[in-house]
């Protein structure tokens, strides 16, 4: 479903990825590891179009992020969602508006639609009792949760999780794990994520691969990768987090 091959991504005299080439199957849960600064949020900002590779080419389900023509390209990107470590929601809109705005506005539903969705959403990541709060008005893993519904309404296949409790209180993590270990083991969406949470990607991933310097160094279930690593450079990073 998701394949690199050969990327490239440089910033100046940076090469951030080098020659990367990776690929995820359809409903995998795949978990990026590796030392900061390795390029694990720069494959996100790729496949998000937030950014674009030197070299090589990305496919999203067969159609192609890069190269491609602007149309295809989008095509391709509506199929990803994503939730950021910030949380990015829309500061004056009520969090079931925050949730119906893109719907609405890029999918064409109508708001009746779009609310009754975004409502059993909130309902899924246990806030369905706070549809008219404001973000102000909620924890930061409240939040979290609305953003993570936010990504989901637009019925994505592919959800992109980039270090999504870095930013909150140690008691608030645990409810936003919760909410995506649910998501990956009643659903079929396939998720890429980068996170510093060991116990969360051993939970949820089929598959961890480690980066360092901008290549995969070792891949694996995550029994493999967390109990027997065979790269020195991943003992190393493992004894350094956990
Ligand atoms: P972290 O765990 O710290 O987020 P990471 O593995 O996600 O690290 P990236 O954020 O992908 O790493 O960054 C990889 C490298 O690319 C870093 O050296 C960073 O300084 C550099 N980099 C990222 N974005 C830019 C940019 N817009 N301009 C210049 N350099 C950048």
């Amino acid at each position: 479903l998701i394949r690199f091959e050969n990327v490239t991504k440089r910033f100046g005299e940076n090469t951030v990825l080098d020659n990367l080439c990776f690929s995820v199957q359809p409903g995998k849960h795949v978990t990026l590891i590796g030392p900061s600064g390795s390029g694990k949020t720069t494959i996100l900002r790729l496949l998000m179009t937030l950014a674009s590779p030197d070299e090589g080419t990305i496919e999203v389900n067969g159609r192609h992020l890069y190269p491609a023509q602007e149309k295809e390209r989008r095509e391709a990107r509506k199929q990803i969602g994503m939730v950021f470590q910030q949380f990015n929601l829309f500061p004056n809109m009520t969090a079931l508006r925050n949730i119906t705005e893109a719907p609405v506005r890029v999918l064409g539903l109508s708001r009746d639609e779009a609310e009754a969705r975004a409502k059993e959403l909130l309902e899924m990541v246990g806030l369905g009792d706070r549809c008219d709060a404001k973000p102000t008005q909620l924890s930061g893993g409240q939040q979290q949760r609305v953003a993570i519904a936010r990504a989901l309404a637009m019925r994505p296949q592919v959800l992109l999780l980039d270090e999504v409790t870095s930013a909150l209180d140690p008691e608030l993590v645990a409810g936003v794990l919760d909410v995506l270990r649910d998501i990956a083991h009643s659903t079929d969406i396939t998720m890429l994520c980068v996170t510093h949470e060991m116990n969360f990607a051993r939970d949820i991933s089929d598959e961890v691969l480690m980066f360092d310097a901008g290549r995969v160094i070792e891949s694996g279930s995550p029994e493999k990768i967390f109990s027997d690593p065979e790269q020195e450079r991943t003992r190393e990073f493992l004894s350094a987090v956990l």
